[in-house]
């Protein structure tokens, strides 16, 4: 039985072009991109040009963007680094993600104080009632768990000055982002979500904006993020995200369909369920279905019996069997919060996998159904 990848949220895999480019930095192109010798300036020419690639593809300049080890560094980095001192009021959403929503409960426990925006049940943040007046404002682009898209644009202009830290990191490479039009302060980013290498990210970060570092003892990139730099790593972000742009399209065409293929399916086949988030409007990367009366937990572990490999909420809370903050911040029902499955889709796959991936979703969810009353018995 072939396994069949439906987590393409949590992580994607690498295409073999992103590491043919790679691969010459790790291998015959390793000197340290800070010494002066060949082998170092050769490390920091691919370096340096894989910041200009990856700069201009999102609409930056090359020096607002620091090479970090992912998002969860980007995120740390912004918010610790752009929050000032306290006692401030910092306003965030309250479906980010647990890299975003931590280090604000770092920051309320040292004296600012959080306000969290109002969501819908879609999973779209408004500004609804909450005074801009703020030192930092942190809203994501495009959620983890739901594909909903914010309108950080028109939250970054009711922001009205105030720092703006945007986490793009699941609409990286999946839908047009400019830095500079987005209209914020900072964005993060990491790569493996859009077909490149794991442990390498970025901070987006506006020329002039005053950030305090998290790390010291290096003078690399301006001090911001201090630590040698892979040059491989940015390469490989820089290949990944050049193939994600122009292959944008294409690609959301491909996922889009795959999307209705694949809710069409269930709906005919693992009724009833629910989808949690945009019906319409969102990235088509995500599909959040939740089938009431099931646990997702005992669902997951049903697919992954089945060969198909898909989360319950994030990534990050499957681990722990918690229901997701994301949903539970939308107001959904506790019967579709605690049998929610999140499938997460990309463009490398087929029509035949997700029907295959549909017969065995449908097949896992009519047995734990059948089992339903004994199991409910025995609790
Ligand atoms: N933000 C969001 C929205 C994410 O989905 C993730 C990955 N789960 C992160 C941040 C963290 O990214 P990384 O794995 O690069 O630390």
């Amino acid at each position: 039985m072939d396994p069949i990848y439906l987590d393409n949220n949590a992580t994607t895999p690498l295409l073999p072009a992103v590491w043919d480019a790679m691969r010459p930095y790790a291998v015959e192109a390793y000197g340290n991109p800070a010494s002066a010798h060949a082998f170092g300036r050769r490390a920091r020419r691919g370096l340096e040009d894989a910041r200009e690639q990856a700069a201009a593809l999102l609409g930056a300049h090359p020096d607002e963007l620091v090479f970090t080890s992912g998002a969860t560094e980007a995120n740390n980095l912004a918010l610790f680094g752009l929050s000032g001192d306290p006692p401030g009021r910092l306003v965030a959403s309250p479906v980010e993600h647990p890299s975003v929503i931590e280090p604000l409960n770092q920051l309320a426990a040292a004296g600012f104080t959080v306000e969290w925006l109002p969501v819908d049940g879609q999973g779209v943040v408004s500004p609804a009632g909450i005074n801009p007046a703020a030192g930092l404002v942190a809203v994501m682009l495009a959620n983890h768990e739901t594909g909903a898209v914010q309108p950080v644009c028109a939250l970054a202009e009711w922001a009205d000055g105030a720092a703006f830290h945007c986490d793009a990191t699941q609409a990286v490479g999946k839908m047009p982002v400019h830095f500079h039009e987005l209209g914020v302060t900072s964005l993060s980013l990491s790569a493996h979500k859009f077909h490149g290498p794991k442990g390498v990210g970025a901070l987006l970060l506006r020329r002039g904006a005053k950030l305090r570092p998290r790390t010291w003892g290096g003078h690399q990139q301006a001090g911001r993020r201090p630590g040698t730099e892979s040059a491989a790593l940015a390469v490989g972000l820089a290949a990944a995200l050049d193939l994600a742009c122009r292959d944008m399209q294409r690609r959301t065409t491909v996922v889009r369909s795959l999307r209705e293929r694949m809710l069409t399916g269930l709906h005919g086949s693992a009724a009833p369920l629910t989808l949690n988030g945009p019906a319409e409007g969102g990235l088509p990367h995500t599909v959040s279905v939740s089938f009431p009366g099931l646990k997702a937990d005992a669902l997951l572990m049903a697919l992954d019996l089945a060969g198909v490999a898909c989360s319950a909420g994030s990534a990050c809370s499957s681990g722990s069997l918690l229901p997701s903050p994301v949903l539970r911040a939308m107001g959904v029902p506790d019967a579709v919060l605690h049998s929610a499955a999140r499938f997460s889709l990309s463009a490398l796959l087929t029509p035949a996998d997700i029907d295959e991936a549909v017969r065995r979703i449908a097949a896992a969810v009519r047995r734990l159904r059948q089992n339903l009353p004994a199991a409910q018995a025995r609790d």
